[in-house]
């Protein structure tokens, strides 16, 4: 599912195509989609202007010139495609913006469990203004800083002195937002570090390998334009697959030989989830 670097490239994407242009109207179909509030409240985007596409973590943020903030979280299966108005629409297309220009901008979701909602709009009647809380609007107040932004010193104090296993650490969205399981198995590879190793049991250097492993394998990722594999549904707003599943070192390649090394790469279980490691290049 989309991670921090499929999300920025939607991001960069919406930024490029619509940025600037004004939404004429909006059509909602999807009964799920847009579920926190009202679906007709997204009407009152109608007239105005996009302003720019933002990013948190996993978190799309859509700012218009009416000051309202439309959060687009992707989840499992949900795409942001463009597409000129009136050709034909894909299955499980559940929200339709219609942009000046003749262009369209289509939230296609077959899972159902990405979501649009208007920041600081509630069910109960009250006053319609975006509550900003550490710059971001209050919905998503209880995500940590961004993986992309989050500084050697400030990743060091979320993972140090913990018991849990560094995946864990490096997924918890509270923690530190946009890495899931592609990129926090890849990010470990880089840094050399197990996955299962609790985080207190880091040195201070394997901290800083962390953070650098961190920020490059995210760059590259975004370079590539993300990670399409065969059983997941990522595309670019273009409708594009990224590339980055060809440079995945350790990611789904379980009985493969490392790159580096030669060593098999295994996959454990950890609670629900699993893990990919290459056991000599991690410790
Ligand atoms: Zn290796």
């Amino acid at each position: 599912l989309p991670e921090l670097p499929e999300v920025e490239t939607v991001r960069r994407g919406l930024d490029h195509l619509y940025a600037g242009r004004t939404l004429r109207a909006l059509e909602i179909s999807g009964a799920r989609t847009v579920r926190r509030h009202p679906p007709e409240h997204l009407q009152r985007l109608a007239g105005s202007v996009l302003v720019g596409a933002f990013r948190h973590g996993k978190y799309l943020l859509l700012h218009w010139s009416g000051g309202e903030i439309l959060v687009v979280h992707l989840r499992m299966s949900g795409q942001l495609l463009a597409a000129p108005a009136g050709s034909p629409r894909p299955p499980h297309t559940h929200a339709v913006f219609s942009f000046a220009g003749q262009r369209e901008l289509r939230f296609v979701d077959p899972r159902t469990f990405g979501e649009l909602f208007l920041a600081g709009v509630q069910w109960t009647p009250t006053p319609a203004s975006p509550s900003v809380s550490r710059g971001l609007p209050a919905e998503l107040a209880h995500l940590g800083p961004d993986a992309l932004r989050v500084g050697p010193s400030e990743l060091a104090a979320a993972i140090a002195g913990r018991r849990a296993p560094l995946k864990a650490l490096l997924t918890d969205q509270r923690l530190v937002a946009g890495v899931g399981n592609i990129y926090a198995d890849e990010v470990c590879f880089w840094a050399g570090l197990r996955p299962q190793r609790p985080g207190g049991s880091l040195r201070p250097w394997d901290l800083r390998r962390l953070a650098a492993s961190l920020r490059s394998v995210l760059e590259a990722a975004i370079l590539a334009r993300g990670s399409t594999l065969g059983d997941e549904r990522y595309r670019d707003i273009e409708g594009a697959a990224g590339t980055y599943q060809f440079e995945h070192k350790v990611y789904g390649r379980a009985g493969e030989a490392c790159t580096k090394c030669g060593q098999t790469v295994q996959k454990i279980k950890m609670g629900a989830k699993s893990a990919y490691f290459c056991p000599k290049c991690q410790r």
